[in-house]
């Protein structure tokens, strides 16, 4: 079986054939622009190879469509990212490759990845969070990737917003000051005046980055029980962020869940990706890899 993965990112688009992390031969990266020239740029990449993939497996960003019985399957739904609306990424891939294409999240796609080559290997309950130009979540729930009504939407959820402390309105074009509103990248430099990369890391930007972060964390902890938590995301290329956020995870869970993971083990609970920014396209690899492609992933 030969498969090529692609990350489909809201900045940048990467495909990719190979087998895993040490056996990738081909790779190509370019900007995520119209949707007609972008996926005519994965197309090229994989119709100029010698050899024809079996299957392809992408990480796309989102909305997405990832209910197979309906005539939507694999389409970005709603997205303020003007033209990208109502693509469909999965059918035009697959129709010109002629090659069944399974899609998921940004998220579920490099937990999968991380799940089968990096941290989460072993766990049958574990996340994986983005914080990058927004945030997102996915991960897996007793050995499945999460679905359900749609998928996990976790970046939106509601945090405390204490305006006293942060005057800041939020971001999102949806609510404003939900996770994604007060924590994405885009959040820090709208509220600072200036883009995170180039704060130092003594800026009081970073004890509120990491108190958002941990609130949010503190639910998903509260809710969905993760033997991990993967936090990837360019925010999070700022590594003194992951002391600062696993001590305020430990303060607001004050000691209620006796786990030794959260008492002793918060250095391994709260984590970054061991496949660092490569666990987009590997997780487009891993869902072509995995037998989640039935009949209902073909066109
Ligand atoms: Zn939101």
């Amino acid at each position: 079986m030969r498969v090529g993965g692609i990350e489909g990112g809201g900045t940048k688009f990467v495909c990719a054939i190979g087998t895993g992390p040490d056996d990738i031969e081909a790779e190509v990266r370019f900007p995520t622009t119209t949707p007609e020239e972008t996926l005519r740029n994965a197309i090229e990449f994989f119709s100029s190879q010698e050899r024809p993939v079996d299957r392809i497996g992408i990480a796309s960003f989102g909305p997405l469509d990832l209910n197979p019985e309906s005539p939507r399957f694999g389409f970005i739904s709603q997205t303020p990212k003007v033209g990208w609306p109502n693509t469909d990424v999965r059918g035009t891939i697959s129709r010109a490759l002629d090659v069944p294409v399974w899609i998921d999240t940004d998220t579920n796609a490099p937990a999968l990845a991380e799940h089968k080559w990096g941290a989460l290997q072993g766990l049958d309950t574990c996340l994986y969070i983005t914080v990058g130009t927004g945030i997102g979540g996915g991960g897996l729930v007793g050995g499945k990737l999460m679905h359900g009504l749609v998928h996990p939407e976790m970046g939106h959820m509601r945090i405390p917003h204490d305006k006293a402390v942060d005057p800041f309105e939020g971001a999102c074009p949806f609510h404003k000051d939900c996770w994604e509103g007060l924590a994405a990248g885009p959040a820090i430099e709208a509220r600072w005046k200036c883009r995170g990369e180039n704060l130092p890391d003594e800026h009081p930007a970073w004890a509120l980055e990491a108190r958002y972060l941990a609130f949010a964390l503190q639910n998903l902890i509260l809710t969905l029980s993760p033997q991990r938590i993967v936090v990837g995301g360019g925010v999070m290329d700022r590594a003194h962020l992951f002391p600062m956020v696993r001590q305020e995870v430990v303060s607001l869970l004050n000691a209620y869940v006796r786990s030794p993971a959260i008492l002793e083990g918060i250095d391994t609970l709260i984590v970054p990706p061991a496949l660092g920014n490569r666990a987009g396209v590997l997780g487009g690899i891993a869902l072509a890899q995995a037998e989640l492609v039935g009949p209902v992933g073909l066109v």
